[in-house]
C-alpha cells in the first residue's frame, strides 16, 4: 500500500522534508522528532509516517499492530534519549492528546515522549 500523504497536514510535510524538524529517529514506518515547543527537557513526537489515523483511538481500532509498534518505537526513543536508564531519575511519560478537549491540534496520530526531569504526577 502506498503511504498516504496529505499536503495540508503539518506532520506529513515534516515526513516529506518540506518543513524542517530535528529528527532523532527515522525508520521505515515511523519518524521521531523534537517538539517545537517542548513541555519538558526532553519532548519528542513519534508518528507513523503514513497519514490516515487521526488519533490513537482510530489507530488502535484499525491497525493494532501499528499501534503496538508505535509504543515500542516510543520506548526506543526514551532509551535512546537516556530517559529509561537515567541514573538519577529514570522514567518518562507517554501522552496521546485525543480530541479537542485534550487540546489535540494535529490530526495525524502522534505519541508525545516526555522526560528529562521530575514530571508532576498527573492527577495529583
Ligand atoms: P497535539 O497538541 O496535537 O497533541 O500536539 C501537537 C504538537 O506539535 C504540539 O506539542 C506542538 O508544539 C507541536 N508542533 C506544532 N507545530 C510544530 C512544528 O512545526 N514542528 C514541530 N517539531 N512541532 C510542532
Ligand atoms: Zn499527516
Amino acid at each position: 500500500v502506498e503511504a498516504a500523504y496529505d499536503d495540508s497536514c503539518l506532520f506529513c510535510r515534516i515526513v516529506a522534508g518540506q518543513i524542517s524538524a530535528t529528527v532523532v529517529r527515522d525508520s521505515a514506518d515511523f519518524l521521531a522528532f523534537r517538539d517545537i515547543a517542548p513541555q519538558a527537557p526532553t519532548h519528542v513526537l513519534v508518528i507513523p509516517k503514513r497519514h490516515g489515523y487521526r488519533d490513537v483511538a482510530q489507530l488502535a481500532a484499525e491497525n493494532p499492530d501499528l499501534a503496538a509498534r508505535l509504543l515500542a518505537e516510543g520506548a526506543e526513543v526514551a532509551r535512546q534519549e537516556g530517559l529509561a536508564d537515567n541514573e538519577i531519575r529514570p522514567g518518562y511519560r507517554f501522552v496521546f492528546n485525543t480530541g479537542d478537549a485534550a487540546g489535540q491540534t494535529v490530526y495525524h496520530v502522534h505519541l508525545h515522549v516526555l522526560g528529562g526531569d521530575a514530571l508532576g504526577h498527573f492527577g495529583r
